[in-house]
């Protein structure tokens, strides 16, 4: 099983009379639960001495939300984000554990490079870290990263996300070495030609204003082939930050024939469409791009049905000077951590498309599961890694206030219905609201 970094010790921490929801069991009850030296513990008898206690009464009590598509930007990027950063961002948002995508500078496709990521973890998060690992040197998309060194360095999983391997045969290889450890391979899914240069979605929008189109079939055409790849090679692949209709239909499809293929969904592509852009707002500017509202409503069914079983942020800080460009020059991205779970709940469960236990569920133990973690749960004997929230506690979004280094968001200014209230790793309380 492999271990987190963090700078996070053991301790304990009774949290009383709470909405205590786990999915991974199909527990829904109010409760007390107590975590003991840093794990789960079968017993809810209130302890004696001054163990800190949280009076949960009207709140929720998940597992530690687990967001598994973030970019901390540590090493080379510090003007955008830290491992400490990142990571308090990521306690804010109510996330106990993150996993780091590897296109850092230098890119993390090889053992060093993880192991450099791994001790700043352990000396400055203040969540759980876990890293990923390139699938090809440099995400050069050329020659393929040394996996076996990257596994043995204690990868959870393989992508070269911003970028896509475009090499067929590389892919196939790749998938072929992943499988032999079990390693999950997540893919950005983009082909080059098809969006090249591709700046926001190719529509109506794109015409008004003049934009060159990412289109849709760009997105479809790779998800289709990562299908028809695990299929032949029988290696897991998740594809990342679906945006388009049809490739929630090729999901849909390829799962119900049995291919172990898996998807996510994020919140700009649930709450914004390509309208936004309109007044060429950089904050609006994503990878892949904002779609229209049949996407949004592909999205929505295939959150309902299961067909994506992952919610993430795909928190990607750029510095304010990095965004105030033109349009086209712009990178594409934003931060997510801190605002993704009140607008999930906004959209999924106001709305109601999905209820609490099932929404917690993408966002606790199918990354888990996913990637082979043993959290995700509040089973006794699990780590103790818990997330509070207040699913009334109404905030409207201020980005100055942000923990994150960065604070590229469309969504200041957003009113959200609730927000996680305490976050705790391993029995630690890493952040408060208040
Ligand atoms: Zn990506």
């Amino acid at each position: 099983m492999p271990h987190p970094s963090s700078a996070i010790s053991p301790a304990s921490v009774f949290i009383r009379g709470g909405r205590i929801i786990d999915p991974a069991s199909g527990r829904d009850e109010i409760g007390d639960l107590l975590v003991e030296n840093g794990v789960i513990s079968a017993s809810t008898a209130a302890p004696g001495g001054d163990l800190p206690v949280i009076d949960a009464k009207g709140l929720i009590v998940s597992p530690g939300l687990i967001d598994m598509h973030v970019h901390l930007r540590e090493p080379g990027g510090s003007q955008k984000e830290t491992i400490a950063t990142g990571t308090r961002a990521a306690a804010a948002g109510g996330f106990t554990s993150v996993l780091a995508m590897p296109n850092t500078t230098p890119p993390a496709d090889g053992p060093n490079t993880i192991a450099l990521m791994r001790q700043r973890a352990a000396e400055t998060a203040h969540v759980n870290v876990f890293v990923s690992g390139c699938i090809t040197v440099g995400m050069k998309g050329e020659q393929l990263a040394p996996i076996g060194s990257l596994y043995k360095a204690g990868v959870v999983a393989l992508t070269d996300d911003g970028h896509c391997v475009q090499n067929n045969e590389l892919m196939r290889r790749a998938l072929d070495y992943a499988r032999m450890f079990d390693l999950l391979t997540l893919d950005h899914c983009q082909d080059y030609n098809l969006s090249a240069g591709g700046v926001m979605h190719e529509g109506y929008w794109s015409t008004v204003l003049g934009l060159p189109g990412w289109p849709r079939i760009a997105e479809d055409m790779i998800v289709a082939r990562n299908i028809l790849l695990s299929q032949l090679t029988g290696a897991r692949i998740h594809v990342q930050h679906l945006s388009s209709a049809d490739s929630v239909r090729l999901v849909r499809d390829a799962k119900s024939r049995g291919v172990k293929i898996s998807a996510e969904a994020m919140p700009h592509h649930l709450a914004l469409t390509d309208a936004s852009i309109e007044g060429y707002d950089t904050r609006f500017k994503m990878n892949p791009p904002l779609r229209e509202k049949s996407d949004q409503d592909a999205l929505f069914a295939g959150l309902a049905d299961g067909t994506i079983e992952i919610l993430a942020s795909d928190h990607a800080p750029h510095a304010s000077y990095e965004k105030e460009v033109e349009f086209a020059d712009a990178p594409f991205g934003i931060v997510g951590l801190e605002t993704e779970l009140g607008l999930f709940q906004k959209l999924l469960i106001n709305d109601g498309v999905l209820d609490w236990p099932s929404m917690l569920r993408k966002l606790t133990i199918n990354p888990a599961r996913l990637l082979g973690l043993d959290r995700g749960t509040l089973a006794p004997g699990a780590p103790g890694d818990v997330t509070v929230i207040d699913p009334d506690h109404a905030w409207k979004v201020d980005s100055s206030h942000f923990e994150s280094l960065s604070h590229n968001t469309p969504f200041d200014g957003w009113e959200l219905p609730g927000r996680a209230t305490h976050t705790i790793v391993s029995g630690t309380v890493v952040w408060s609201l208040n």
